[in-house]
């Protein structure tokens, strides 16, 4: 079996589902996915409760909100004066070219979604993949830095490093439904918590024995 199918079967045999994404709405994975970048969750939902008790967590709350205001709500998730940039941009663009219906931008096609994310400044490949994975039902890998960490410990990776390559590389070897690929991002962040950090810790991991890294580190020790 290939290895990325392998990977995917022993993470959810030993890990079980994570049901993924957790939001309220389709427009809350995507207020997540932005403020997720280079942060914990726990500062997530920081922000999260705060634009919840001011009632904000819509479109037009959103794209309406001072941008001082919106910045300082989202303060716990850093870098928020680029976010909240990014958060009005992103309602904004929903509000006037999507009647502000995420069901609307979620009929286009895959690419073209795509292509609108990646318009929004503050929006990368990683952020795009996340909402369209969680909350535009479009089934793709997401490549973070789990991602290719426990890969490149693992064995697998692409010619080069870029973001696509990787991409290419995971898509060919393992095309699940939407479900399986919302499983499969959410259990590789579990492995990389739990066992695939920075300094990993491989004793126990369920990827061992299939592992470069871990197996010539456990056969060391
Ligand atoms: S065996 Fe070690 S290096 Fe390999 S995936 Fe598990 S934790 Fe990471």
């Amino acid at each position: 079996m290939a290895i990325v199918k392998t990977i995917y079967k022993r993470l959810l045999q030993s890990y079980g589902p994570q049901l993924w994404w957790p939001a309220e709405t389709e427009f809350e994975v995507m207020v997540g996915a932005v403020l997720t970048q280079h942060t914990s969750w726990t500062n997530v939902e920081k922000s999260i409760t705060s634009l919840n008790k001011k009632n904000a967590l819509h479109i037009e709350a959103i794209m309406q909100m001072p941008e001082t205001e919106l910045s300082t709500l989202i303060r716990p998730s850093g870098f928020h004066r680029v976010k909240a940039k990014t958060l009005i941009s992103l309602a904004t663009l929903i509000h006037e070219q999507y009647d502000g219906s995420v069901e609307k931008l979620k009929k286009l096609p895959s690419n073209k979604k795509r292509i609108i994310l990646l318009g929004v400044k503050g929006i990368g490949p990683e952020t795009a993949d996340d909402i369209l994975l969680y909350a535009l039902n479009e089934p793709c890998f997401v490549i973070d830095e789990y991602t290719k960490r426990i890969f490149k410990r693992v064995g697998k990776t692409p010619n080069n490093g870029s973001y696509n390559s990787w991409q290419k590389m995971l898509d060919k070897e393992f095309k699940g439904s939407l479900n399986e690929m919302r499983e499969y991002h959410a259990l590789l962040v579990v492995l990389g918590k739990n066992h695939c950090k920075s300094d990993p810790n491989c004793t126990g991991c369920p990827l061992v024995d299939i592992c470069v890294y871990g197996s010539s580190h456990m056969s060391a020790s």
